[in-house]
């Protein structure tokens, strides 16, 4: 899979036209979703019959998918005039590619717990402790 565009986070190009894994998988999943949901009986949202966890369970992908892709998108605009930008956003791209079960960090349900808490910063003090590539103090110093 190659990795998406480094400036990656107009969306309403990426809701158009873009190919990259992280808009595939997203419109994937809000196709399959609605899909799912059509001409089906309007359930209350923490109704727990079968067919609700099923729902659950393909929205779930909806969620993973859109937080993935906003997840490289805002670092990829975060960055974007950062000269060592490209190892870092790479690296941001492998995080979102881990199989299931391959590692704690990164999978599937470190995404959906913790990945969606984490802030944009994170990602950038973790960068730092593995490459030494201090981005956030570099983007701190130009200011906005
Ligand atoms: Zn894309
Ligand atoms: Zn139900």
């Amino acid at each position: 899979m190659p990795l998406p565009s480094l400036k990656h986070y107009n969306y309403d190009d990426l809701d158009g036209s873009c190919g990259c894994a992280l808009c595939n998988h997203y419109r994937h999943a809000v196709k399959a979703y609605e899909a799912y949901i059509q001409g089906k009986s309007s359930h209350v949202w923490s109704c727990t019959c079968a067919e609700c966890k099923t729902r659950m369970k393909i929205y779930e992908e909806v969620l993973l998918s859109s937080l993935k892709r906003e997840t490289y998108s805002e670092l990829s605009f975060l960055c974007e005039n950062h000269p060592d930008k490209g190892p870092f956003l790479a690296w941001v791209w492998r995080a979102t590619q881990y199989p299931d079960g391959h590692r704690r960090t990164f999978s599937r349900a470190w995404w959906l717990d913790r990945g969606a808490k984490v802030p944009l910063g994170w990602w950038l003090r973790k960068w730092k402790m593995l490459s030494g590539v201090d981005i956030i103090n570099d983007l701190m110093k130009k200011g906005p």
